[in-house]
């Protein structure tokens, strides 16, 4: 799951909204164009693109659309290939924009919450047309009326921020979550509630949460303020680490006796699912900012001499880079910034360290 912004892809002209503009918005919009600008996961926008469609459930005239908006939830989950999605997508888009009479707006924000890369859409794309089909939609418009969106249902707008609020939060206060409030009771709470979208229990985990001391003023408020909340609600996402590009390390094998260099294969889970089939050193690190995620694979030489490549997983634009090989056993990893700062030993007399800057990267 990937999410890429084109470079420059919001005007300059469209304003930046400040703390305030942003709780007090009535216009999904503007606020989509500021989510832009800062760095989410693409299944937050899809889940938005989701709500959006559950919002006007009523008004879709076709069956494949809701099984379209189904499915673009397993996607955000992660319960879908990327090459199902695909070739759903292409289907969709043939039927619903090739159509005539033409689709409904109704229609066509399922087939836009459902659109993959293949039609040029990624899922920012997807929330801001689902968005604004669904507003439309619901103020009785059609796809062929002329501007597509020319009157907009001004309570859906309103609903559509507070879904964004639910799902984002506030933006200018990243949620800070203490791991000591994830006991299992507020974890299985929060499991349940996500998976069988018991959102009317969110009051009960803000109980729970207050019970293992959380008194933080924003989490317990938006567990007890009532009102809509969906899937990807950033309360429960938080607690789950639902956005959270998660790596394991399993079936690791020392390399020698008592070596602290260990082979192991990699599970990831998460929003973003890369392949690599590589033979994987259990050494990892994240950037401060959490966006990136340095691994290390084994390259050993033809002559059996050691050596390492640090791979660099960039959920954001769907990247992996990788460094040239170098050479000996890496010890440690860390991030200083936009560099990956490495430790390799290659006999007891020599320890190298080494730094990679990212844009170096292929
Ligand atoms: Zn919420």
């Amino acid at each position: 799951m990937t999410l890429i912004l084109p470079e420059g892809f919001v005007p300059e002209e469209i304003p930046r909204l400040t703390e305030a503009t942003w709780l007090e918005c009535g216009d999904p919009f503007p606020m989509l164009h500021h989510l832009a600008r800062t760095t989410w996961s693409g299944r937050k926008f899809r889940l938005f693109a989701v709500a959006c469609c559950r919002r006007i459930w009523h008004l879709i005239d076709a069956d494949y659309a809701r099984e379209a908006v189904d499915f673009a939830e397993r996607l955000a989950d992660g319960e879908a290939s990327e090459e199902e999605a695909h070739a759903r997508c292409q289907a969709m888009f043939a039927r619903v924009y090739g159509a005539e009479p033409k689709s409904s707006n109704a229609v066509c924000a399922c087939c836009d919450a459902s659109a993959t890369a293949v039609e040029g859409r990624n899922e920012w794309d997807a929330a801001f047309f689902a968005g604004k089909a669904a507003c439309a939609a619901a103020a009785g418009n059609y796809s062929d009326s002329i501007p597509r969106w020319n009157e907009s249902d001004l309570d859906e707008a309103r609903n559509q921020s507070d879904l964004l609020r639910c799902i984002f939060g506030n933006p200018f206060r990243p949620a800070v979550i203490n791991p000591q409030w994830s006991t299992s009771t507020v974890l299985n709470l929060a499991t349940a509630i996500y998976e069988e979208r018991a959102f009317d229990r969110l009051p009960i985990l803000g109980d729970a949460l207050e019970d293992v001391g959380c008194a933080d003023a924003h989490v317990l408020l938006h567990c007890r303020q009532g009102g809509e909340h969906v899937k990807g609600c950033w309360v429960v996402d938080s607690l789950l680490g639902n956005d959270e590009m998660n790596v394991r390390f399993v079936d690791c094998q020392e390399i020698g006796m008592g070596s602290p260099f260990r082979t192991c294969k990699i599970r990831f889970k998460g929003a973003w699912i890369p392949f690599l089939q590589e033979n994987w050193q259990d050494r990892m690190a994240q950037s401060q900012d959490r966006r990136y995620t340095a691994l290390v694979a084994w390259a050993i030489s033809r002559q059996n001499n050691p050596g390492f490549r640090v791979f660099v997983l960039d959920p954001k634009e769907g990247r992996i880079l990788r460094s040239k090989r170098i050479k000996g056993c890496c010890e440690s990893l860390t991030w200083d910034g936009d560099c990956i700062v490495y430790r390799a030993f290659r006999d007891p007399a020599r320890q190298d360290e080494g730094r990679i800057g990212l844009a170096t990267l292929g």
